[in-house]
Formats: C-alpha cells, structure tokens, sequence
C-alpha cells in the first residue's frame, strides 16, 4: 500500500516548502525507503514554460522533456533521482484533461463541476504518479499558501484522499513561519495558529508543523504551537534558516522528523544513513579557498531564474573544496564595451536565455573570454553567442542568430528545421533528453570520460552547419554532435585553457553528490586561472578595485 505525505504551506510563501519538501523525501531515502515526489502547481498555465523567468523563476527540464517548476529541481538534486513528467502538475492541466473528456462526451450528460470532476481528476495524478513509480512513499507538495483561492480544489482532493487511503497511510505536513518582531525580540505563533485553522476550515487538520524561522525556536514556544493547532509536541519541528539549503535534511532530521513520520505512517525502516550527506554539507562549511565566477545573464534580478546553475557551481565547488562567489552580472551593462564589471573573476558562465536583450553585453563578454583565455562556460543561449563571436570575427560584424537579426547575411545560428511553422508557444522547444557523440580527442571527450552522452534540451534555435567549415577553420571546434551527425550541441575553442559551450543544459543534470562534468572541469580551469597571474590585469579595460585583488587572491588558494 503506498503511504502519501502532502505538504502544504502557510503565513507566506518563499519560505523554503519546496527544500523541505525534498529534505523529507532524502531523510526517507536515507532509511532506504522509495519515495517520488509530485509538485500541484495551482496557477491555470498548462505548465511554467511560456512564464517569464521574472514571474516564476527558472523553468526545470525533466529527462522526458517537461517543462516544469524549479521544485522539481531540489527533488531530483536532493533525492539524486530523475523525475518525469508525472511529478508536475497545474491546474491548466486539470482543466485541459476535463474538459477534453467534456467534449469526448466522456461524463455522459452530467454537469461537469470543481467537486467532484476537477478534485478526481487530481486526485487521479496523484494515485498515477504512485503506480508509475511504484514508491513506498508519495510526497505532494502543495503551491502556494493556503487561503489562496486557486489552492481550494487541491486542498479539497487531499482532504478526500486522507479519508479514502486511511489515516495510517496519509499525513499532513505544514510549513509555516514565525515572524522575528525586532521591538520585543521575539518569534510569533500567531500566523501560525492562524494559518492552521485556515486549513482545517479546508477539513485538514495537519500531523506536522515545520516552523521557518531566523532565531531558535525556544522549547515553550513549539509547546505552545503544539497545543494551540493540537498537534503532538514532537511533530512541531523547527527549521532555522541555513546558510546552506543542503544542511536541511540534517536539521530536521535532528529534530526528529524523520522518526516522527516513519511513527505517524506506520513504517519500518532500515538502518538510517546520511554519512553522504553529512560529508556534502562539512565539504561545503570548510572550503579551503574561493573561486569568483561571473554569470552574465539577462535575468540576474532574481537569481532563481538560474537556480540550476547556481546549485550546478556550488556542486563542482564542494568537489574541490572552494566556495564559489557567483558575481551576477547584467549582460545589458557591458554592452558598451566596458568591461570592467568582470575584473578580477576566475570564469565566466554565459546561461540560457531568450530574445534580443542583453545578448550583445554576452557577445563582448565571450570576446573577452576567448581573447584572454578566461575559463568560459556557456549553456545553450551561451553556447549560440559564443558561436556568434567567433563568426563576427571571421565573417564581420553582422553575423548574428536569426532570432536576434532575422535578416542577417551570415545566420550562423538559425532556427531547427523541426521548428519551422510551429505557431504555438507552449512546449513545443526542442526538450529534453537528446543522445551526443563525442568527438574523440576533443575537450569534452577527455572531461566526460566516455564516448556518448545525454543530456537535456531546450531551445529552437541550432549551429548552423553551412558555416561548420569557416568556423572550424576559426579554431572554433564541434566536439558534441548529434548521432545523425547533423547537429552540432557541443562547441569548444581549440588551444583555450576551458571555452565551452553547450546547447543542452547541463545544469540540470548535476547532483551535489555527483557534480556535472562540465562545470567540475570548468571550476578547475577557473581556479587554475585564478592562481596564476593578476587576473584583473588580464581583463581588457578592467581596473582592479581592492576587494578583485582580494578575489583573486582567495581564488588561488
Ligand atoms: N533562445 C535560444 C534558443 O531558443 C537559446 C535557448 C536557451 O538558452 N535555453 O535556441
């Protein structure tokens, strides 16, 4: 019988539900229990892939190609297991497949309403996910907070799952947060008590409460929380905010979490053992030295919308035991040439991207790279720019992609032929797992360590092999090709210490455990460049200021 853990949220959101999500499911993992995870998205998109990363944040490619939230994410980097498709679900999606089954004439006449014909619907995904994968333990994370309107259907299919799977086989977990008031130094409960009783007006009454908060969390304070939302005084868990989210899984398994809901739900478990984990988190307490890594992005407001590729440099980071200080870089800003806002860094990562903004400030920045033998990864959108570059220096300056000059004389980078005529905006990119030969003797061939790869896709645009001689001959290399032999998906700068570029996504295939070979080598290169001479003095136009010297000299360490 699978047993199902929904986790709902309460008094805000952002506070951390999607990383204790994926902390439980590596504390129940750790006691070698299966576990799959499912993310109820509530918003009416039929997914995150036609959203603004400023709305949403970064979009997470599973292996399937679904386009999905960036919890999923955490679930594969935490659990170190590959999610598809099943574990991402929308309201948008809801309703599609309702009213695709209306219009089938699939409910023979009835009127078709959000109880019960939307609340079986979800709760048909969630049983779907738990007989697909087979797992000991469903997690369903809940979006959003409750008392959101769009949140009731979801909500309403937990309360009915509860009573229809039995008690034993469900619990429920809330994540909520003490507010800090500064004038009196205390935490509140009150949002929490509030945000309790909003959800059992819902006829959820929660077995755990996770309590975020910026301060310890004193003995009375959960004593009181347990009596006022009447849960049992060891099911009120605290979760101080880390400086890492990896030291998650740890603290709330020395609260006791993990023996609470193996108490809760009934299960035997094996032996417990996080000593991978353990050693994860001490790795990334004790760096011995830093690397400075500039990402140069569109969207560097909010760094969620590199989430991935933020975890990805931490993981090679802890690989080889240096902090990594991602200076974030708006692209638009070097647009002029000047450089100087990339001084004193070790590498730069280019990152994916859409549209025309910005793409000149990555142009200049790949030039820079490539002239100064700066360790350079570039990841899909990175990728096409650092080809632009190269062809701008062979062909002239309007080489360009046809998505930012639809006209230009030299479209090195142009549209995939299967994307031709394609009008609709939603998941119709090129997604996810697409097998890659490597080239013998190539960069990558030696960093990955075999012959063929796969990794995850999302974009339109490709190489445009026309111009494979010309740029070839430029000393810019194609060392990934598609098994047909006509996709170029990897390039890399022939006799520079690290210039690669890739039109996969390699960051989201990394796992803290298991860094992404890419960015492991890159870090390397960049602290290999970092310890050699004044990096600052390398950059073009750059003027190192005191705290680059300082960069630099923690770098080489
Ligand atoms: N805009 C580019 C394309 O569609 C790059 C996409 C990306 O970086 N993910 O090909």
């Amino acid at each position: 019988m699978p047993k199902y853990i929904f986790v709902t949220g309460g008094v805000v959101s952002s506070v951390g539900k999607g990383i204790a999500t994926a902390a439980i499911g590596r504390i129940l993992k750790s006691r070698g229990i299966s576990v799959a995870i499912q993310k109820l998205d509530p918003y009416l998109n039929v997914d995150p892939g036609t959203m603004s990363p400023y709305q949403h944040g970064e979009v997470f490619v599973t292996g399937d190609g679904t386009e999905t939230d960036l919890d999923l994410g955490h679930y594969e980097r935490f659990l170190d297991a590959d999610l598809t498709g099943n574990s991402s679900v929308t309201t948008g999606q809801i309703y599609q497949a309702v009213l695709a089954k209306e219009r089938r004439g699939d409910y023979l006449g009835g009127t078709i309403q959000p109880i019960p014909h939307v609340t079986n619907e979800i709760k048909g995904r969630i049983r779907a996910i738990s007989q697909a994968s087979g797992a000991d333990v469903v997690i369903v994370e809940v979006g959003g907070t409750v008392g959101d309107i769009e949140g009731q259907p979801f909500l309403e299919a937990i309360r009915q799952m509860r009573k229809e799977e039995g008690r034993n086989d469900t619990l429920s977990v809330h994540v909520t947060l003490l507010p800090y008031i500064g004038a009196t130094g205390e935490l509140k409960t009150k949002p929490t008590q509030h945000s309790v009783r909003e959800l059992r007006s819902m006829g959820i009454q929660p077995d755990v409460i996770i309590c975020r908060s910026d301060y310890p969390v004193a003995e009375d304070l959960k004593a009181k929380i347990a009596l006022f939302c009447d849960v049992e005084r060891r099911s009120v868990i605290s979760l101080l905010t880390m400086s890492s989210i990896y030291e998650v899984p740890l603290v709330l398994e020395k609260e006791g979490l993990g023996d609470s809901i193996l108490k809760l739900l009934d299960i035997k478990s094996g032996e417990r053992d996080l000593n991978d984990w353990q050693q994860l988190v001490e790795r990334l307490q004790h760096p011995s030295g830093q690397v400075t890594v500039a990402l140069v992005g569109k969207y560097v407001e909010l760094h969620d919308a590199y989430l991935s590729v933020k975890e990805a440099l931490d993981h090679a980071g802890v690989h080889h035991n240096v902090a990594i200080d991602i200076r974030w870089i708006q692209s638009e800003q070097l647009e002029s040439g000047d450089l100087s806002l990339l001084s004193g860094v070790h590498g730069i990562v280019v990152p994916g991207g859409f549209g025309e903004r910005g793409v000149e400030g990555m142009i200049e920045t790949a030039r820079l790279a490539r002239a100064q033998g700066v360790p350079y990864l570039g990841l899909c959108l990175g990728m096409q720019v650092m080809v632009i570059e190269v062809a701008r220096a062979v062909l002239g300056a309007e080489a360009n992609s046809t998505e930012f000059a639809a006209g230009t004389p030299h479209p090195v980078i142009s549209l995939l032929s299967e994307q031709e005529g394609i009008e609709d905006k939603g998941g119709t990119m090129r997604l996810g797992y697409y097998p890659c030969n490597l080239v013998p003797g190539s960069r990558v061939h030696d960093v990955y360590g075999v012959d063929e790869i796969e990794e995850r896709h999302r974009h339109r645009y490709e190489f445009n092999n026309a111009y494979r001689d010309v740029l070839e001959k430029a000393g810019l290399v194609g060392s990934g090709i598609s098994p047909d032999g006509q996709l170029i998906e990897i390039c890399e700068i022939a006799g520079h210490p690290f210039m690669v570029g890739s039109q996969f996504h390699p960051e989201f295939r990394s796992r803290p455990l298991r860094p992404h070979p890419l960015f492991r080598e890159f870090i390397s290169a960049a602290m290999a460049f970092g310890a050699g001479e004044g990096v600052g003095e390398k950059l073009a136009g750059a003027t190192a200021s005191s705290d680059v010297s300082e960069a630099v000299a923690g770098g080489g360490s």
